[in-house]
């Protein structure tokens, strides 16, 4: 049988979330042994944020086999169920909630159209979805000691990203996962262009079939070794710095933890506002283009109250774009190293969870399989990165905001992927609908959660929401939030009666 060593460099969030995951995923398989390894730098920090995730975390731990609570207690975690987004419309107070759940009709689902019929009177998403009902309320999307019976809606966590990757790694080096506490620096490359070894400041070499950089933006083996290019999406998501701080709970809400994310839009960017179980993680995120950090810093001060002046901030630099090719040789990036859309909906961990899934359900078991694998791979991250970008963008471009040069700038035409402007000119047409998205049905996770009864009750309703993220349903939910062709449609469609709420 081949034994196949895989060397992982990094240890953020996710280097330890490849190697729990790997770990479990490949071990034991009939196909051949796999011995990973972890190498973390003691002096590099991790970057530490990723406090919100999305429902496919749930499939990712269930993998694992994790105790949600067990879980939840070791990160610090809360519930996530829905991103409620302020003042991106209009500067007024002006919100709509996206949640992860929401009725859908089946076989054909006309919710979205039968709300554009009627006078709009209700927000749409409160016409199929009871989640930003609930969270307004501050209930949690499922009651403790009846999780036998599945959770009633879906749901994800806020979690201590720091908290995040020292669980994983626990529960890695547990199982077998080989930790290394050094610097790498330097890789060797074999003659056929494959990383055969990483020398470490200590003076050890390590060898592997595969490597996955893990680096973050550091990018140590997939750029700096194998020189693979970096795609810059800077022309479409402006965004490039967050000031970032923790707040503690006796300055807001005591004894209420919201199960949700808020998304404020400020005069140059927009700031995040993640409850977790001991304190809140907020962060500005701007464009230096067009603020100072000394101004980012007075607005975020400004946003959170007069309590805050005695709060530390810390300044997290990052740039947004894609690594031309996430697997190269035999070498595949997982994590920021692979590709970064600005933090908006929380797309960070969810693209490491999916090359992961992806190293896993396409685990090179011989040499000879590498190219195959990667190709197929890297279609997948390609397409799912760019699909994922239009959306992101989207939330931009649909402001009406022009208090400021940032707000009148990403209107701007040359600021909108032409991939989403393509998809405008057709809902300009007709309003979007399911068969509008050829890639919803995300290969891989479905089954592989489905196959593991081990989980926790609930996991089947999560690959299969997992499949749909993004989709039309959450397309829907942003452009009808912000007032998309409203007229249009209007003339389109007529609108006559008041809407109706569905249960869900
Ligand atoms: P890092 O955390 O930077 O880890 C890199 C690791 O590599 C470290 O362990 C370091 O020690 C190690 N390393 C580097 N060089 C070497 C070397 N030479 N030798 C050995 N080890 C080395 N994602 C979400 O899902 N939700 C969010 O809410 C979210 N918010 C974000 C907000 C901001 C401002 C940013 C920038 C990102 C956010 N993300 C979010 C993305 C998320 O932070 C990352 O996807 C996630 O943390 C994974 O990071 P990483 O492990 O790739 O990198």
């Amino acid at each position: 049988m081949t034994t196949r060593k895989v060397c992982i460099v990094g240890g953020g969030s996710a280097g330890w979330m490849a190697a729990a995951y790997l770990e479990a995923a490949l071990r034991p398989n009939p196909r051949g042994t796999v011995e990973i390894s972890l190498i973390e730098s003691p002096n590099i920090p991790r970057i530490s944020v990723g406090e919100a995730t999305v429902p496919s975390i749930r499939h990712i731990l269930s993998v694992i086999g994790l105790d949600q609570v067990e879980f939840m207690k070791a990160v610090d975690g809360s519930f996530k169920q829905s991103i409620k987004y302020v003042n991106w419309l209009h500067k007024d107070r002006h919100f709509y909630h996206h949640p992860f759940s929401r009725y859908r009709q089946l076989p054909i689902d006309r919710t979205g159209i039968d709300w554009l019929m009627s006078d709009r009177s209700i927000p749409f998403m409160e016409t199929v979805s009871a989640q930003p009902q609930i969270c307004d309320i501050g209930m949690a999307p499922l009651m403790l000691g009846k999780w036998d019976f599945g959770p009633p809606l879906t749901y994800a966590f806020h979690m201590n990203a720091q908290k995040f990757a020292d669980h994983l790694r626990d529960i890695a080096t547990a199982r077998g996962v080989t930790h290394i506490l050094d610097d790498v620096v330097e890789p060797v490359v074999g003659e056929c262009g494959n990383i055969k070894a990483v020398k470490t400041k200590k003076g050890d070499s390590y060898e592997a079939d595969i490597f996955v950089d893990c680096t973050g933006f550091a990018s140590l083996l997939i750029e700096k070794t194998l020189n693979v290019g970096w795609e810059d999406c800077s022309q479409y998501l402006l965004n490039n710095r967050a000031v970032v701080m923790q707040v503690p709970y006796d300055h807001h809400y005591p004894g209420q933890v919201r199960p949700y994310t808020t998304a404020t839009a400020l005069s140059n960017g927009w700031v995040w506002d993640i409850p977790l179980m001991s304190y809140r993680s907020i962060g500005y995120v701007h464009s230096s283009d067009y603020i100072s950090l000394e101004a980012a810093e007075e607005e975020i001060r400004a946003y959170e109250g007069p309590h805050s002046q005695s709060l530390s901030s810390r300044v997290i630099n990052f740039k947004v774009g894609r690594r031309e090719k996430a697997w190269v040789k035999n070498c595949i990036s997982v994590g920021l190293s692979g590709g970064f859309i600005e933090p908006l909906e929380s797309t960070g961990l969810y693209l490491s969870d999916l090359a992961t899934v992806m190293l896993a359900e396409h685990f090179p078991f011989h040499d000879e399989d590498m190219d195959t694998m990667s190709f197929r791979v890297n279609r997948i991250m390609a397409n799912r990165f760019y699909e994922i970008m239009d959306f992101i963008n989207m939330h931009f471009c649909l402001t009406r905001r022009t208090d400021t040069d940032y707000w009148k700038e990403v209107q701007k035409p040359e600021r909108i992927v032409p991939r989403l402007q393509a998809k405008f000119d057709y809902w300009k047409r007709k309003p979007p609908s399911m068969s509008d998205f050829e890639d919803q049905f995300f290969p891989g996770m479905p089954t592989a959660a489905i196959a593991n009864p081990g989980g926790y009750a609930g996991d089947h309703r999560t690959a299969i929401d997992v499949a749909g993220l993004w989709n039309h349903e959450s397309y829907e939910c942003i452009m009808y939030g912000m007032d998309f062709m409203g007229d249009e449609y209007r003339q389109m469609l007529g609108n006559n009666r008041a809407p109706s709420r569905v249960a869900n």
